[in-house]
């Protein structure tokens, strides 16, 4: 199969073809079919940060994993990264030709004296053998929630930095979700790999993060979408801490890139199939368009060790019919998306 288009983010026009799941530059000697013909390619998108497979009860269901992963594909995100799931992955997924690429971390890992009472936690008294555990039993990556409820005390650093430490030296990775002040600072400066949401991402705590070379994924369009919510709730400490821990989110994700840091496109919550929400909050909060649709293709594909459109890189592409980077409304309208060498659009 025969693709000829403009690549992104190189702007070179370019043909290659596709040989089972991999691409080449290469001419093959037989004669091939023409699938895509024109047009912006990107390499498949990413969504580093989303929780396909539960109901309202956090229940963790095949069914419900493939139909959400499903939704990802047919918007053109060919891989994502789950920190966090209720349930095992389905055998099976990670090469079922109808999926994204899979990067799982495991069990959302609670520390019990949070007490977070969310169904989809699980909570745990000895999280440094749980973190390793989940991240060896899935994709070399685990999830901890350093933080809950804003007026309850955030995991002690020096325990998320004995996680960290025991999770690094095992050879894998650690997404951390905070929300607040205290928890922020603690994630960043456990050492943790990724940083989820960040609310009260201070200046000086960027700083830290760009100099290890974290990476930061605000999750902004799934908190935007919640404000006018928040906003019915009676007015007090949470409302407002949380309000303003959103808000903040814009100016983070653009100081964060500023500085260094490997900023990524996350959306965490239902609909699935629409990191280009997340890719609008992150022009919304100043990064560029080529930038922000990196975020959640070619940076977080690097992130992430998969392969773009490179001699022997990964089958997955998407077209678009204009210039994502000029106009990233066309991400809503992919024209071709290519998984796994497989034409599903
Ligand atoms: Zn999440």
């Amino acid at each position: 199969m025969r693709v000829v288009g403009t690549l992104l983010p190189s702007g070179e026009r370019t043909q290659f073809w596709i040989l089972g799941d991999r691409i080449t530059f290469e001419k093959p000697l037989n004669a091939t079919e023409t699938v895509v013909d024109g047009g912006f390619l990107t390499p498949g998108l990413v969504d580093v940060h989303t929780h396909p497979g539960h109901d309202d009860d956090a229940t963790f269901t095949e069914k419900q994993f493939r139909e959400e992963c499903m939704a990802h594909v047919a918007a053109g995100t060919t891989a994502i990264r789950v920190p966090g799931h209720n349930g095992p992955i389905p055998p099976g997924a990670r090469d079922d030709p109808d999926l994204p690429r899979l990067v799982t971390a495991g069990r959302f890992l609670a520390y019990e004296a949070l007490q977070t009472g969310h169904p989809i936690h699980t909570p745990t008294v000895d999280l440094v053998a749980a973190a390793v555990a989940e991240a060896r039993a899935n994709d070399g990556w685990c999830k901890l929630i350093a933080d809950w409820a804003f007026d309850v005390p955030a995991v002690p650093l020096d325990l998320l930095a004995r996680v960290v430490d025991a999770v690094h030296a095992a050879g894998f990775r650690v997404a951390m979700h905070c929300q607040t002040a205290e928890g922020t600072r603690n994630a960043v400066l456990s050492g943790a790999d990724s940083i989820e949401h960040g609310c009260y991402l201070s200046d000086d705590l960027i700083e830290t993060l760009a100099a290890r070379g974290g990476a930061y994924v605000p999750t902004g369009a799934a908190f935007q979408r919640s404000v006018p919510e928040v906003r019915t709730k009676p007015d007090g400490p949470r409302k407002t801490n949380w309000l303003n821990g959103a808000e903040g989110l814009f100016r983070s994700a653009a100081v964060a890139h500023e500085a260094g840091v490997t900023v990524l496109a996350g959306t965490d919550s239902a609909p699935f199939g629409n990191v280009f929400t997340e890719v609008e909050f992150l022009i919304a909060a100043g990064l560029s368009p080529a930038t922000a649709l990196g975020a959640a293709c070619w940076t977080a594909r690097d992130f992430l060790g998969l392969p773009g459109l490179v001699e022997g890189g990964l089958a997955d592409l998407v077209a678009y019919d204009a210039d994502p980077r000029v106009e990233p409304g066309i991400l809503r309208h992919p024209r071709h998306i290519i998984l796994r060498g497989r034409k599903i659009r």
